[in-house]
């Protein structure tokens, strides 16, 4: 199949000084899934079948390396009560886990088959999904083994906070999520996260708890310092985390730390730990967003996700995201998009996707809009006209 028509094609493959990789005119061909060709249009090879651009951007698919799809229930009357003056300080969670144990397998998947219809809709082709509202064996276990029908980007969160029939012996929980539970969720998941936070659990606990996962071969990921500064991104650095995660509360010693991993902007694609930007959650929780300039100017990979949870941000909207980065986190368009595309990929580890190059997979979205700058441009309005997924068309809006 060839795409063709491409007024502005973003790559993520340009390198040094053009990490977009922005080409005109383009054309691009795919084969069995992948790109198999991109050039000019003018010397694009014949195919079969055609979809034609008409001078609309194309870009990777978004990669939304950060949500919590797994749930039951909402909490639409405390998001009302936080803007009318109520903080936030994760406490809610455990209302979605109360639900969630109420549950039947049938409504947690048809939960994560309406979210995920609704991500790809708006242009992410690939997704993260974490458990973490189950807190139980059996409910950590059922959690994953649904997430991973929708996706090979399944986490552990069994440490998302201590649940209350454990209020007075966390200890008792570390042992629980390490043992019994990391056996029953480790044949379904691929990650390992822990919600490392005042409230939720402490630097040892959090390293006790993902190098348990590591030793069982699950990647690391880290909730770290989002609600206040703590040891969260440091930890996850000195553990090879894919990803650290909020960021928004961080020390010179964190921004040091972070950007001594390396920047896959310029370098390609090195295991460097990632520092994924939410700003759906402060948003949604009317809190100071994190200092996205900081980071990049200091030489730290940049992600952006949704976060997507029933209580601090319940939005599956990538560009939503960008828009956020650019208006209110000073990202330039370019970076933001570059951040929820190859940055995504990075913290979740993978090549193949984030970009679009000879090889990687067809995951790609054509616009209604002739640049990727409309993203953030034009907020809120439904800007991606379709999707490619694994080379193939999704339902058409
Ligand atoms: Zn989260």
């Amino acid at each position: 199949m060839l795409v063709d028509g491409i007024g502005e094609l973003v790559t993520n493959d340009g390198g040094e000084g053009d990490p977009l990789g922005v080409r005109r005119d383009a054309a691009l061909l795919i084969e069995d899934g992948q790109v198999a060709w991109i050039g000019s249009a003018r010397d694009a090879p014949a195919a079969d079948r055609r979809i034609d651009a008409g001078g609309a951007a194309v870009l990777p698919g978004f990669v939304d390396s950060h949500a919590h799809l797994v749930f039951a229930g909402d909490r639409a009357a405390e998001f009302a009560a936080r803007m009318a003056g109520e903080p936030y300080t994760g406490g809610g969670i455990r209302t979605t886990v109360g639900a969630t144990r109420a549950a039947s397998d049938g409504e947690l998947r048809a939960t994560v088959a309406r979210l995920r219809g609704e991500a790809m809709r708006q242009g992410t082709t690939t997704i993260e999904i974490k458990s973490g509202y189950g807190l139980t064996v059996a409910d950590e276990a059922r959690s994953l083994r649904i997430a991973a029908e929708f996706t090979e980007h399944t986490t552990f969160l069994g440490a998302h906070v201590v649940p209350p029939e454990y209020a007075d012996r966390p200890d008792d929980y570390v042992g629980l999520v390490c043992g019994p539970m990391l056996a029953a969720a480790a044949p379904y998941a691929r990650w390992i996260d822990v919600f490392c936070e005042r409230g939720a659990f402490d630097a040892d606990h959090a390293r006790a708890i993902l190098a348990c996962g590591q030793a069982v071969g699950l990647g690391v990921r880290v909730h770290a310092n989002q609600l206040g500064p703590g040891p969260g991104v440091q930890l996850g650095v000195e553990l090879g985390a894919a990803s650290v995660d909020h960021c928004t509360h961080l020390s010179d010693a964190d921004i040091d730390v972070l950007a001594s991993t390396g920047t896959t902007w310029v370098s390609g694609f090195e295991p460097t730990t990632v520092a994924t930007l939410l700003p759906g959650a402060e948003f949604s929780t009317r809190s100071p967003y994190p200092d996205a300039r900081r980071l990049l100017d200091a030489g730290a990979t940049v992600a952006l996700a949704t976060d997507c949870n029933p209580g601090s941000s319940y939005t599956s909207s990538m560009p939503f995201c960008i828009a956020l980065a650019v208006r209110e986190m000073r990202m330039t368009p370019a970076e933001a998009v570059w951040a929820a595309t190859a940055g995504g990929a990075a913290a979740l580890r993978r090549t193949d996707v984030g970009r679009l190059a000879r090889g990687a997979r067809a995951d790609l979205i054509i616009l209604d809009a002739p640049s990727h700058l409309h993203l953030a441009y034009r907020p809120g309005v439904p800007l991606i006209r379709q999707v490619l997924h694994n080379g193939v068309p999704q339902c058409p809006q």
